[in-house]
């Protein structure tokens, strides 16, 4: 994806208010992040572990999405698989979820998806970021197929929110 601001970032979330898109932690390194090799740029809140942040392209624009981490029940599988990227991973997989746009969201709307606990799916699809034994499948798609299937669910994802 095309390297954004911190500003561009600020000013594309679309599921909180304006107050909390300005407050939010942006990663102070983006200039250094690999934007070639990412469908999305995600990160945790280094002040609150359990408030993620996404941000995407949709239709050629960036839309950035504010998402909270339950913490895992203690029912819940210790092995799962990331719903974006298909990834496997010991504890590493969260729920995440994020309050719809608009007036769903103030009605208390939500959507939620389990996503790399890390937010790196673009690196482990490429093989830029190693998922330990067992994490990646062998499948018959190419690397194109394989991002362009992230990008489509990313993609889905962040339209749910919105719409
Ligand atoms: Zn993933």
């Amino acid at each position: 994806m095309k390297p954004l601001s911190e500003q561009e970032i600020r000013a594309a979330f679309v599921n909180c208010t304006k107050g909390q898109a300005k407050r939010l932690s942006i990663p102070r390194d983006l200039a250094e992040r690999p934007w070639d090799d990412l469908d999305f740029l995600g990160w945790r809140d280094p002040q609150a572990r359990e408030r993620a942040y996404l941000v995407t392209e949709l239709d050629g624009r960036p839309k950035a999405l504010a998402l909270r981490c339950p913490s895992p029940a203690p029912w819940q599988p210790r092995r799962g698989m990331c719903s974006v990227c298909l990834t496997t991973h010991t504890g590493g997989v969260s729920l995440m979820v994020a309050p719809k746009a608009g007036k769903a969201g103030q009605q208390g709307n939500s959507v939620g998806i389990y996503l790399c606990g890390d937010l790196s799916c673009s690196l482990y699809v490429r093989g830029r970021k190693d998922a330990g034994a067992g994490g990646r499948l062998p499948e018959a798609m190419t690397l194109d197929e394989k991002i362009h299937r992230t990008v489509t669910n990313v993609a889905a994802f962040v339209t749910n929110v919105i719409t």
